[in-house]
């Protein structure tokens, strides 16, 4: 296994920030990963698990701790004519493919989601209508409390939208099957090149970024609506942007720091609050230290619950 001491972070990110880590692991395999976890409870450090960080505001403080990092598991099997199975660290777009050769369709929303499957299932990862719930059949999951791993089925994981029953900080997706119903793959190919097409127009590719920053407050309210609507669009603070071509997106102007991403999502919050009285609640985790300032933009959470 590939063991990094004082590793940089920003590298495995897409929004490019984040301070160095103790340490960053690259497992091979689950086996790997199950007895890297062990070691690590026993030593007491604190760890984080961490796929192709698209949906991570990592501290620029860094991470004291170990982080585990799985986008070197990436094998993918067909176990049966109509389920592929995927390890944690495969990329989306990659097994998106690998089913549209195998005349697979429902991953079709996922070609420009730049996550793995493991994060993919923790965030029940979604686009253009569909989402990783829709084609879920099991997954392996390691609880790092009891050491034991449990293949979890669709009803045992409560999906929502952008959530899953499962604590990262606790469960650990080693693997994940998907179910998926057989089709041409000439019309699985159109349909995903329709979505990627969709893409570029609509998303700022050329810039780091972390995708949506927030969820969509209600069924009916997308977030980057509200937020064009609320003159978010000129926000800057530092070299962390609000992007020209998407509202919900902060990019990184280049060596922005993860305070700067702060303060521009509070501002951001705060002037969808005084236009629509909503609440935004941020779609992406955090990593590192942050003081309760910087947290509390997270805590909306609490709003988000009672709706
Ligand atoms: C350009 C761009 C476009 C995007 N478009 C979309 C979109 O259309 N729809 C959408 O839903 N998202 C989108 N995203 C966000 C992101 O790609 C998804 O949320 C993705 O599923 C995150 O996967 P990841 O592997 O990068 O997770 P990470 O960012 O690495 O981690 C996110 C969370 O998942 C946890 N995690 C990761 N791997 C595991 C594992 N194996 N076991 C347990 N926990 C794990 C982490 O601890 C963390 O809490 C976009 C991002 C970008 C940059």
């Amino acid at each position: 296994m590939e063991e990094a001491l004082q590793a940089p972070l920003a590298r495995i990110t897409t929004l490019k920030i984040g301070g160095n880590a103790d340490c960053l692991c690259h497992p091979q395999s689950a086996a790997e990963l199950i007895d890297l976890v062990a070691r690590l409870k026993e030593a007491g450090t604190p760890w984080y698990v961490v796929g192709g960080g698209s949906n991570l505001l990592i501290s620029s403080e860094g991470f004291r701790g170990t982080v585990i990092r799985t986008t070197q598991m990436t094998n993918i099997r067909l176990e049966q004519p109509n389920l592929l199975e995927a390890e944690a660290g495969a990329r989306l777009p990659h097994l998106a493919r690998h089913a549209a050769q195998n005349g697979l369709a429902g991953l079709e929303f996922a070609v420009g989601i730049p996550g793995t499957v493991g994060g993919a299932v923790i965030m029940n990862a979604g686009a253009h209508g569909s989402s990783i719930s829709a084609i879920f059949d099991s997954a392996k999951i390691l609880d790092s409390a009891t050491g034991e791993v449990a293949e979890l089925r669709s009803e045992d994981m409560a999906f929502q939208y952008r959530r899953c029953a499962l604590d990262p900080a606790r469960h650990i997706v080693l693997s994940a099957k998907f179910k998926m119903p057989s089709d041409v793959p000439e019309e699985i190919e159109k349909r995903t090149k329709h979505n990627e097409d969709y893409r570029w127009k609509t998303q700022p590719l050329g810039f780091p970024n972390a995708g949506s920053t927030f969820k969509n407050p209600l069924p009916d309210k997308a977030a980057g609506f509200l937020l064009d609507q609320s003159g978010v669009k000129d926000l800057k603070v530092g070299n962390a942007a609000v992007s020209s071509i998407h509202a919900n997106f902060i990019v990184n102007l280049g060596g922005a720091s993860s305070h700067e991403v702060i303060v521009l999502m509070k501002r951001m919050q705060d002037m969808v609050r005084q236009k629509f009285k909503l609440d935004l609640v941020p779609e992406w985790k955090t990593m590192g230290t942050f003081t309760d300032d910087e947290m509390s933009v997270w805590q909306q959470k609490a709003a988000e619950k009672k709706q």
